[in-house]
Formats: structure tokens, sequence, C-alpha cells
């Protein structure tokens, strides 16, 4: 049996997007609430009954969270225009060397606003 479990994590940071046209409000420096949700999708273990311990998951992205929360993206290499398309595969590139079962990743900035990769 194939499952996909996921787990959510939060982190507080600032940027702004370079990118923009003059006047944009994300041009401007501002902070979010991120919302990051780790999809992982394998075989369940017939013995345990889980595809992967939850607190695994939450000790592999311990590590790249910590560079995230309360930092300002832009200055991260590789988040220099920190969209959350930009975000989500950065964590993607990030996490799916150790993690190979990842299947998604899901960045949300705002309560109604997301982007989620699935690699490619
Ligand atoms: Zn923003």
């Amino acid at each position: 049996m194939v499952t996909t479990l996921f787990k959510d994590f939060q982190f507080e940071a600032a940027h702004r997007l370079p990118h923009v046209p003059e006047g944009h409000k994300c041009g401007r420096l501002h902070g979010h609430s991120f919302m990051v949700r780790l999809e992982i999708t394998g075989e369940v273990d017939p013995h345990t009954g889980w595809v992967m311990d939850f607190s695994e998951l939450k000790a592999l992205f311990k590590p790249t969270w910590e560079r995230l929360d309360h930092f300002y993206l832009n200055d991260i290499p590789g988040l220099e225009n920190p969209t959350s398309e930009v975000l989500a595969k950065w964590i993607w590139d990030e996490l799916k060397p150790q993690l190979p079962i990842l299947s998604a990743v899901l960045v949300k900035e705002t309560c109604t606003a997301g982007c989620i990769y699935k690699g490619d």
C-alpha cells in the first residue's frame, strides 16, 4: 500500500521581490508567516504501519528551517528573488537528496496564496 504523508511547518521571514514592476507592493520590504507543507509518498511498512516517522521528517527539515526562520530571504544564496515558486523549489533541492520519497513541497505566504512544487 502506498500513501502520501504530509507535515506542516511554519516560519517567519522578510523578503522583497526585486523583479516586480515599479510601484508593485511586493517590491517593498515586508514579511510573512510562511507555511511549508512537505509531502512524502511511499510504501507503508507492514510492521510499523507507517511510511516514515513524522519526527524523522521534522529532524530532516530542521537544518533548512533554521536557515529560513527570522531571516531576510533575499540574502540566502539561491533566494535572491524569493517568490513562493523559487522558495518551494529551493526547499525541494535542499531536501530531495536526503529524502528521495519527497513528493511535493507546498509554500504558502498568506492564508489564501501559495505554490506547490513536485519536481521538474
Ligand atoms: Zn511577499
